[in-house]
């Protein structure tokens, strides 16, 4: 129930009607009993500041950010802690003595069904295919996991080049190396994690996938295939892994997780996770 005292939380994006944020934030927000809502906000690019100063004027406690604001916002915030600037994106924002400080839980949502795994990291290769914005995120995760190298593969060179000079300017030494989409049959041969990053798969695309069946023969027989697409479940990509015995991971725990850290930022205190998976599985799957 909103009384006077309801407190609140959002998301930020254009468009942002797409996002399940409001959904699994308010089931746990129920969950726990709080005085709290959540609720979405479409800001179009051009009222990102006048939003954030509207925010703090009626005592907002925090938010999401999601396309296109995740990079344009850092020149907003009063700060932005070290992982979110080795992204060089923001999907987080809290308030702290009057100022708004900005961090990225995409990083802890992408490493969050990883570390469930028995795995010598520093001994892991981690080939990502996609070079856009969740790539940033996932670079970042390998690294933080202590992957001994991350090899990322795009189809476009200049923004590929790109992607690996802005690392350079990072706080997190990155051991990264990019590549073009043709030079994929021989680079998975030493993948032991291979992540999607692209969008190839995703609903209503599912008989797409990044990799063709040949192509998962040349994969080594412990990789760990991992997709950031959550819909459809299991993708093409996770089926030829399904096929092929490998552990596969698809993109709802990232969701759930970068959600759960974000939430416990917001709260300071524990968040109810399962309530928020159950009510996106639900939604996603079951709907
Ligand atoms: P993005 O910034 O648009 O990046 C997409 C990347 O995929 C770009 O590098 C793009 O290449 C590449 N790409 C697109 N189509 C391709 C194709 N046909 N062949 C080869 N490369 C292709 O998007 P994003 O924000 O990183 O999101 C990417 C995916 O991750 C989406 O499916 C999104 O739903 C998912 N995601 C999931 C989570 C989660 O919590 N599970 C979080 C974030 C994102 P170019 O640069 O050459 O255009």
């Amino acid at each position: 129930m909103i009384t006077g005292t309801t407190k609140l939380l959002g998301v930020i994006g254009h468009p942002v009607e797409h996002s399940l944020s409001p959904l699994m934030h308010n089931a746990a927000l129920t969950k726990l009993g709080l005085n709290y809502i959540y609720l979405p906000f479409p800001i179009e690019p051009q009222n990102l500041a006048k939003a954030l100063d509207g925010f703090a004027a009626i005592g907002v406690v925090g938010f999401n950010a999601t396309i296109p604001h995740k990079r344009a916002i850092i020149p907003l915030l009063s700060q932005i802690d070290p992982i979110a600037q080795a992204v060089g994106a923001v999907n987080t924002v809290f308030r702290e003595n009057d100022r708004w400080i900005g961090t990225n839980t995409d990083v802890e949502g992408f490493i969050a069904p990883l570390q469930l795994l028995e795995r010598d990291w520093s001994q892991v290769v981690a080939v990502v295919l996609g070079n856009g914005g969740a790539a940033r995120a996932v670079v970042a995760g390998c690294t933080q996991l202590g992957c001994a190298s991350v090899h990322v593969v795009g189809r476009n060179l200049p923004k590929l080049q790109e992607f690996r000079d802005n690392w350079q300017d990072s706080p997190l030494k990155v051991n990264l190396q990019v590549h073009q989409w043709d030079s994929l049959p021989k680079i998975i041969q030493q993948a032991n994690l291979l992540i999607n990053t692209t969008p190839i798969g995703m609903h209503p695309h599912i008989e797409n996938s990044p990799l063709d069946a040949q192509l998962f023969a040349h994969l080594p027989k412990d990789t760990i295939i991992y997709d950031l697409i959550y819909t459809p479940s299991p993708t093409k990509f996770l089926q030829y892994a399904q096929a092929q015995g490998v552990t596969a991971i698809d993109g709802l725990e990232m969701l759930v997780q970068q959600g759960a850290a974000a939430l416990k930022i917001w709260l300071q205190q524990d968040v109810p996770v399962d309530v928020m998976r159950q009510t996106l599985q639900q939604h996603l799957y079951r709907g």
